[in-house]
């Protein structure tokens, strides 16, 4: 084992991993926070997504009954002349 010169300088193993050290300590550490990004990462997406489906029922409320009706009878009047 002579890959352990990078925590004689006092280096995380996460510092010395991007420094080119790759034993045991260094290689768990990147693995685990490479892990840990990639939740944070999804967990990020699924608040996205929530935010976004969150979001869209409230904006067709926001369309009154009124302009609902409009909106309908120009889809039939198109679906009309089709
Ligand atoms: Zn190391």
């Amino acid at each position: 084992m002579g890959t352990t010169i990078c925590h004689d300088k006092g280096l995380s193993a996460l510092s010395a991993y991007t420094k080119g050290c790759r034993c045991d300590i260094c290689t768990t550490a990147k693995i685990k926070y490479e892990a840990m990004r990639k939740a944070k990462k999804n967990e990020e997406e699924k608040a996205k997504r929530k935010l976004v489906k969150k979001t869209r029922p409230l904006d067709h409320d926001t369309m009154t009954i009124s302009e609902y009706k409009k909106h309908r009878e120009e889809t039939e009047v198109k679906r009309q002349f089709n």
